[in-house]
Order: structure tokens, then C-alpha cells, then sequence
């Protein structure tokens, strides 16, 4: 068996089509155009970089965006004081502190001083408890995680009743991803670095989610055939005459494409649904504050 491929890519680019004809008729009825505002502390090459394409896509989909830079040397006071005025904003409806934040700052008391309405990263502990409760018509949703349960759907996999292994619990990819499976009533268990004999769990898995961060952690004899495998590691294997190096997942891409019946490419698979589905947050987020602000008219 040779896996089909799950195009994050084509998957992406229609996603993000649609926001740009939503937020089109959003600023058509109400006069409201979603705006989003990234906080790039640091010159970190990495995260300048996602926002970078962050802001490129929002301008492609129809998205206000605006940036700000501050030096490696603020203090959480001064962050705070920008988060503060972004938090009052009107025309700013999604916030985003790209993480991570320089060693002085105390990320969860920052990640904590955004308007939860505004929290379009979901990183916040109101819109953190909502997604644990299940309560996702109120909640955003962190983008990773909404963007493989929409990898997941357009592979038709029935989530009800499967058996669902998510490698990795981090706060941002592994722990959400396991509250959506459960929410969709997948029978779901959670790996981690204290795992026993992590072969003998993914073997059980109809859908396996793997975010770790280590290359080939999942081989294709811990899968078990016709699996889905969303592969969420995103590793740069360096290039031994001094390029760029290449970008690999955490899953052995030939050996798992063997066996698997579904897998996402690395790249071009979870990574451009973040970005789309960050937008689709910020669209939400500008929609919601249209209802709320009858002055403005309703898009509902
Ligand atoms: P973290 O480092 O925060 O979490 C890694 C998780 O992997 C931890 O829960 C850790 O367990 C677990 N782990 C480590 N070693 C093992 C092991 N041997 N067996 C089982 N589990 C193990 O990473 P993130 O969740 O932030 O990211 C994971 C990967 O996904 C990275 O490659 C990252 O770059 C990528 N990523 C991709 C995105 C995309 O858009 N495609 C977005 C976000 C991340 P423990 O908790 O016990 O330490």
C-alpha cells in the first residue's frame, strides 16, 4: 500500500479563499475589516520568519495586519502596556505574542494579559478550559490543532468510535488535539516521554497524530495498515556542505507512506493549516465583534 497524501497545501489555499470572500462581505455589511496584530519580541530568525508568512497571508485573504517589532530588551512591563492598548483596539480583533518570548519575561503572565476575545492563538487558560470542556462555539480553537481535525475530516475518517493516538502533550499541539479527538468521540490516548513501549500504542491507532519534534520517532512498522498519520514535527536536517538543510516531520516519511492508508507531507501538510486556520480565527474574531457592536451592524 502506498498512502494517499493529505494536501495541507490545496486544503489551506481554499480555506483561506473562503475567509478572503467572508471577510470581504464582513467589511461590505458592517464596515468592519478583520484586523490581526502579531507582537514579534526579539529577532528570534525563526519566528520572524512565521510572521512574516502570517502577514503575507492575511494580506492575500483580505486581513489587516500590522506588526509590531520590539527589541530583545523590553521589559513585560512595556509588552504588556502594547497588549494592553491592542486589547482596547477596535480595528485590532486577533492578537498574537509570538512565543517564545526572551528569558526575562514570564510567558504565561503575558500569554494571560490578552483580551480571551481577542486570544486567536487560543493560548489563553478562558479559551484553554472552553476546547477542555468542549465548548468550541465560544472558544478559539489553537490553529494547529483545528487545522489537523480539518486534515482529518477531509480524509472522510469517521473519528467516532476510532481509535486515536496522539503522539506529543504539549499545551499547544499535543493536549488540544487530544481534547478535539475526544470531543468527536474518538477513543483517544496520549503519548509522552514517559510512554512505555510507545510502538505497542501506535500500532492500536486508526488515526495517529504525531508532534514530538524528532525525526523518524514513528517508523512504519508502529502503524498499523491503512492508519491515517497526521505527521505535525516540522525538523531541519542539516545540510552537510553548509546549505539551508531540508525540512523533515517526525514521521519516517517512506517507510510510514508503506503502510499508512492517509499522511501528511512535511512539508505542505499540518504546517499551512495553522496559518489558515489562524485567519479563520481572526475572522471569527472580527464577526463576533460585529454582533456585539449593534452600532456597527450584525454579520450574523
Ligand atoms: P514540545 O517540545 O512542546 O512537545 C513535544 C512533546 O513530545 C512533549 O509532550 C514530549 O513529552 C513528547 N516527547 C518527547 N520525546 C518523546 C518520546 N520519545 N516519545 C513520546 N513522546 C515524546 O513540541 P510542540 O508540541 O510545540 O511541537 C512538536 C513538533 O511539532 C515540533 O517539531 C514543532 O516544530 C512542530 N510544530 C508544527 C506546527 C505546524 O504548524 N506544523 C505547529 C507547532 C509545532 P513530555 O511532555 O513528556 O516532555
Amino acid at each position: 500500500m502506498t498512502a494517499a497524501a493529505i494536501d495541507g497545501r490545496a486544503v489551506a489555499g481554499r480555506i483561506r479563499g473562503e475567509i478572503a470572500t467572508a471577510a470581504a462581505a464582513l467589511a461590505t455589511e458592517s464596515g468592519i475589516w478583520p484586523g490581526l496584530a502579531a507582537i514579534l519580541v526579539g529577532d528570534h530568525p525563526a519566528s520572524a520568519a512565521y510572521v512574516r508568512s502570517k502577514q503575507k497571508a492575511c494580506e492575500e485573504a483580505g486581513i489587516r495586519s500590522r506588526v509590531l517589532r520590539l527589541p530583545a530588551e523590553t521589559t513585560e512591563r512595556e509588552l504588556q502596556r502594547q497588549v494592553d492598548a491592542l486589547n482596547l483596539d477596535p480595528e485590532i480583533h486577533g492578537i498574537l505574542v509570538q512565543l517564545p518570548l526572551p528569558g526575562h519575561m514570564n510567558e504565561g503572565r503575558v500569554v494571560r494579559s490578552v483580551d480571551p476575545t481577542k486570544d486567536v492563538d487560543g493560548f489563553h487558560p478562558l479559551n484553554v478550559g472552553r476546547v477542555a470542556l468542549g465548548e468550541l462555539e465560544d472558544a478559539f480553537v489553537p490553529a494547529t490543532p483545528a487545522g489537523i481535525l480539518r486534515l482529518l475530516d477531509e480524509t472522510g475518517t469517521e473519528l467516532r468510535g476510532a481509535e486515536a493516538v496522539v503522539v506529543g502533550r504539549s499545551a499547544i499541539v499535543g493536549k488540544p488535539t487530544a481534547a478535539l479527538l475526544l470531543q468527536r468521540s474518538a477513543t483517544v490516548t496520549a503519548c509522552h516521554s514517559a510512554t512505555r513501549d510507545l510502538a505497542s500504542h501506535t500500532r492500536r491507532a486508526d488515526v495517529l497524530v504525531v508532534a514530538v519534534g524528532k525525526p523518524g520517532i514513528v517508523t512504519g512498522e508502529m502503524v498499523q495498515p491503512g492508519a491515517v498519520v497526521i505527521d505535525v514535527g516540522i525538523n531541519r536536517i542539516a545540510d552537510p556542505d553548509g546549505g539551508k538543510g531540508r525540512l523533515v516531520g517526525d514521521v519516517e516519511f517512506d517507510s510510514v507512506s508503506a503502510v499508512a492508508g492517509w499522511l501528511t507531507p512535511v512539508p505542505g501538510g499540518v504546517g499551512p493549516m495553522t496559518i489558515a486556520m489562524l485567519l479563520d480565527n481572526t475572522l471569527r474574531a472580527a464577526r463576533r465583534s460585529a454582533r456585539i457592536d449593534p452600532g456597527k451592524g450584525s454579520s450574523a
